[in-house]
């Protein structure tokens, strides 16, 4: 038995029908990783001893026949900016190299709680700043579907774990489409919630009013298995709210909810005018078409102020870094240079220089530029306000149409030795960003793969708050590909 290509849903059928372990899964789960991840290097740690002891400990409740969570016994991967107690948490960084969590987040204590087996910490961008994982202190990620080709990031640990059958769900996080990228890379499902579903405590803060945790996983059901055990308000994040919409529980067996009737689409105008790579604007098309036959109303819809996200996210983006980026000083954690020094400008100054990399340097510098005073009215404020406008016409299209749709990524997995330039890879989040600079639920969901196996992610945004509509449209378009 292969337990590693079935869907989380499946194994906790399994265990249900004691049809298998919970340590057969998981040792199957740790083999694979010791296998296959010298070429794709997705872990930056494996917690295999935790992982086993955890397993032996739900094969045991589960022989007493104690009441178990649908999440029991799942494998999961973590991204290495979530904190796991007593476990490394580097954020892909030089910076937190040897640092160990003294507590953990609470979206690991609620999946702790719900007996989900913790395989390890995964890869990303250095501090999540990226989409390639080539940021990472710790080396690339390779794409599972592609060895010469990243896995896309921030998330590329997540995406490539679970593409790769070395994790069934993995957590990550979202920014400006971290979750959502490396999931349309690695062929994989990715959603990132409303903002304040779920709480950020333990998480290490990037730009705190666009990062929100998000899950990466084979399927929709999966996903929604896993946003019930950590949606909720946390009073350790006094932005989370909780979401009662990712708390519920679809009955799978009935057809009703697989449904696309009525439902309606906006594809907005100023995606349709670009160039888009024609194999992604190809994809895109055959996704339209698919949601028509089935139903739904596509229609395109005019945005203006889409034509100006990356300015806003980046601005916005790069002054809040600056400001969280100020904390690792090496004095309370963090790096502490060799050198010897006279002051401590000095060890600030060498070991900051020594624990960052290239991409965090730069956006740092960027950031205290634009909140530097007579900047901070030019580009800070008005960023702030095109915020708002954006917001405001998301919200109006949002009461003519249930969701919009888009490409996730303009283009397919970059090679990894490719050159492109930070700013051309600034420039193409344009379709992931709009999701977190109003907080809305938005998810990327895979094509059928190509000839040579890679595919393209199609990404829906709904209204905030309705993620259990984009959670049920997300089911229906999954059937219909797989009809
Ligand atoms: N690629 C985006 C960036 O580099 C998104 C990062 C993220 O979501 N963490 O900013």
């Amino acid at each position: 038995m292969t337990f590693s290509k079935l869907k989380a849903w499946e194994i906790a059928q399994g265990y249900r029908n004691r049809d298998f372990s919970c340590e057969e899964v998981t040792r199957e789960f740790l083999d694979n990783i010791k296998e296959k991840d010298k070429d794709i290097n997705a872990y930056i740690t494996v917690t295999e001893k935790m992982a086993i002891d955890q397993a032996k400990k739900v094969d045991e409740k589960f022989h007493n026949r104690e009441e178990m969570s649908a999440l029991a016994g799942v494998p999961i991967s973590i991204k290495d900016n979530i904190s796991v107690k007593d476990v490394k948490m580097t954020c892909g960084s030089k910076m937190l190299e040897n640092y160990i969590a003294p507590y953990d987040a609470s979206l690991v204590k609620k999946i702790k709680k719900n007996d989900g087996v913790i395989l390890g910490k995964v890869n990303l961008d250095e501090f999540a700043m990226g989409a390639s994982t080539r940021t990472s202190y710790f080396g690339v990620t390779k794409n599972p579907l592609d060895l010469t080709r990243v896995s896309g990031g921030s998330s590329g640990g997540s995406a490539a774990s679970v593409s790769a059958n070395m994790a069934t769900i993995s957590i990550g996080s979202d920014t400006g489409g971290s979750v959502r990228q490396p999931s349309s890379f690695c062929k994989t499902v990715g959603m990132k919630p409303t903002y304040g579903s779920i709480s950020r405590f333990g998480m290490a803060t990037m730009a705190n009013t666009f990062d929100q945790p998000g899950v990466i996983a084979n399927d929709v059901r999966d996903l929604t298995m896993m946003f019930n055990v950590i949606e909720g308000r946390d009073e350790k994040d006094a932005t989370s709210v909780g979401n009662p919409g990712l708390n519920f529980d679809f009955d799978f067996s009935d057809d009703s909810i697989k449904n696309l009737k009525g439902k309606k689409f906006a594809i907005p105008k100023t995606y349709l005018n670009m160039d888009l790579n024609e194999r992604v604007s190809g994809e895109l098309n055959k996704a339209i078409e698919i949601l028509k036959e089935n139903g739904a109303v596509v229609e395109e819809y005019e945005i203006e102020s889409l034509n100006h996200v990356i300015e806003t996210y980046n601005i916005l983006v790069n002054g809040e870094i600056s400001s969280n980026m100020a904390r690792f000083d090496s004095i309370r954690y963090g790096h502490r240079t060799d050198k010897k020094f006279e002051t401590i400008e000095e060890m600030y100054r060498a070991s900051r220089s020594e624990g960052f990399g290239d991409e965090v340097k730069r956006r740092i510098m960027i950031g205290t530029h634009i909140l530097s005073m007579d900047n901070a009215d030019e580009f800070y404020y008005k960023a702030l306000k095109v915020r708002g406008l954006i917001k405001k016409d998301m919200d109006r299209m949002f009461k003519d149409y249930d969701f919009m749709i888009c490409p996730t990524f303009p283009v397919l997995p970059f090679k990894i030795d490719d050159d492109m330039s930070p700013v051309e890879m600034y420039q193409a989040d344009l379709f992931t960003v709009p999701a977190n600079i109003v907080g809305s639920p938005s998810i990327s969901l895979p094509m059928p793969a190509g000839e040579d196996g890679l595919s393209v992610g199609i990404e829906f945004t709904g209204k905030r708050f309705k993620d259990k509509d984009l959670l049920q449209a997300s089911l229906a378009f999954e059937r219909s590909l797989n009809k």
